[in-house]
């Protein structure tokens, strides 16, 4: 499933900013390039986003529990976990056009000689074996501390969640009294300085991370691995995305890190093709390890059944907010033309992600419908994420409703005043409808919202 590029994502950047998903940041002074905003819709959806996730990997389980770290803290961090030396992305800039690449996107690129095979074009002006040396360019945000800046101040911005789990083991693991295999969550927001962001939220310098590190004992590091693999794709398989947009790839033996037991990309069919959407990595005992020697801290876990310290091993599933976001419209997006040639933009959101989960429609602006239909938002109101619209005709609305992908539009006609106080329910994927009372109506909406 790969689709035109330019007009898939145009399609979804213009719905983003006409509807209040997503705005250029700081537009009214010429936008800021690849940073974005976030405004009512798109809040509304990467809270819905957090939950699911946080529900499907805390909540329900008994084995894993949350952590908020940080953004900024020791810069001993970035040492102990690789960072500062290992966190760089090769840069090489064309002398004829100063147009700068990541010289591992290029077909020249060799990634055992870690340099560019002769003879290369220039993507951008043609020119031939015009490339500087590949230099490394580390990813981290530098900041300062204090009013000095001076190089005993540099602090960073972190460039992923992960670090706050392990340095926070110990605390967790004596705190609440987990024992192996165990879990330690987080949320929140990563920086790094990419040298080629780009499409969209795709890949932005400040973006949201969701990352779990899940302790176990060494010899059950493989069989885990397997777990989180398969228990993360079918999470998204769950909240609606299509199969065939979904692929695993399991990276090469040779290509890993020395310390890494495996790496598994869920990928998604993006409209330029397979791009990676998360990565579950079996990272062994090699973060722990660093951290107990870098910190001098006893970082190990005594096994009551062995009688042994071990470093536990580690699988780590992370993704970012932003690309789930991203996945979810690209992947619920569809034009439908009916039998009178009329077409509707319909966002086929599963109803637990949506950003409004019921609009409530008065079938006119009538002064005897309107109190009730106010009554009856007031309800919903404090169940659901609402909407209320009584603007333009009612077949207008439905439109609008669904082309941000509400799942659900709770009419109040004058039947409902007049006959049985009872509203109609009208589902976006059939289109079909179904009368309620009202009694009845948080309860029917609740079992068809809820339902991960
Ligand atoms: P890439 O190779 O694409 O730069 P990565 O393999 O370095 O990504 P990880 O460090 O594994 O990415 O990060 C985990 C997840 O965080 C990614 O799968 C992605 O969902 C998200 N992510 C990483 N970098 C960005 C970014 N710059 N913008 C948005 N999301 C990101």
């Amino acid at each position: 499933m790969v689709v035109n590029e330019r007009v898939e994502m145009e399609k979804i950047v213009s719905l983003c900013k006409r509807r209040g998903f997503v705005f250029p940041s700081a537009e009214i002074y010429g936008g800021f390039a690849n940073a974005w905003d976030y405004g009512p819709l798109g809040v509304e959806m990467r809270r819905r986003i957090r939950d699911a996730w946080w529900r499907a990997m805390v909540t329900e389980r008994d084995d894993v529990a949350g952590l908020e770290g940080a953004i900024v803290t020791n810069p001993r961090v970035w040492e102990a976990s690789g960072h500062l030396k290992h966190f760089t992305d090769p840069l090489v800039d064309c002398r004829t056009c100063n147009f700068r690449f990541r010289a591992d996107d290029l077909p020249e690129w060799d990634d055992e000689a870690r340099a560019l095979r002769q003879p290369t074009t220039c993507r951008n002006c043609n020119a031939t074996n015009s490339f500087t040396e590949a230099r490394q360019f580390n990813m981290m945000l530098k900041t300062f501390i204090g009013p000095v800046e001076d190089a005993a101040a540099v602090a960073y911005l972190r460039p992923e969640t992960a670090q706050g789990m392990f340095v926070n083991f110990e605390n967790v693991l004596t705190t609440s009294r987990r024992k192996l295999p165990f879990g330690i969550a987080q949320t929140g927001k990563s920086f790094r300085n990419e040298i080629t962001p780009g499409n969209f939220i795709f890949r932005t310098r400040e973006f949201e991370q969701m990352e779990m590190e899940y302790f176990c004992r060494p010899e059950d590091g493989f069989r885990w691995f397997d777990y989180w693999r398969d228990e993360r794709y079918q999470w998204y398989r769950r909240i609606g995305i299509k199969e065939t947009s979904l692929r695993r790839y399991d990276h090469p033996r040779e290509k890993l890190s020395h310390y890494s037991g495996g790496t598994t990309d869920i990928e998604f069919a993006f409209p330029w093709g397979w791009g990676e959407l998360e990565g579950v990595a079996y990272r062994t005992n090699y973060d722990l390890s660093q951290h107990q020697q870098f910190s001098g801290r006893n970082l190990t876990y005594y096994d009551e059944e062995t009688k042994e310290h071990i470093i536990p091993h580690v699988v780590e599933p992370a993704v970012g907010v932003d690309r789930i976001m991203l996945i979810l419209l690209l992947d619920a997006y569809d034009e439908e033309t009916d039998s009178k040639g009329e077409t509707r933009t319909v966002l086929h959101l599963h109803p637990a992600i949506a950003p409004v989960q019921v609009a409530i429609l008065p079938l006119s602006r009538n002064e005897k419908l309107v109190p009730k239909a106010r009554e009856v938002w007031a309800l919903l109101r404090r169940h659901f994420v609402t909407q209320y619209d009584d603007a333009q005709s009612i077949g207008r609305r439905y439109r609008r409703q669904d082309e941000i992908g509400t799942p659900f539009c709770v009419t109040v006609d004058f039947q409902t005043i007049e006959e049985d106080n009872a509203v109609t329910i009208r589902e976006r994927d059939s289109m079909a409808q179904e009368r309620v009372p009202l009694p009845e109506l948080v309860d029917r909406l609740r079992e068809k919202t809820d339902v991960f």
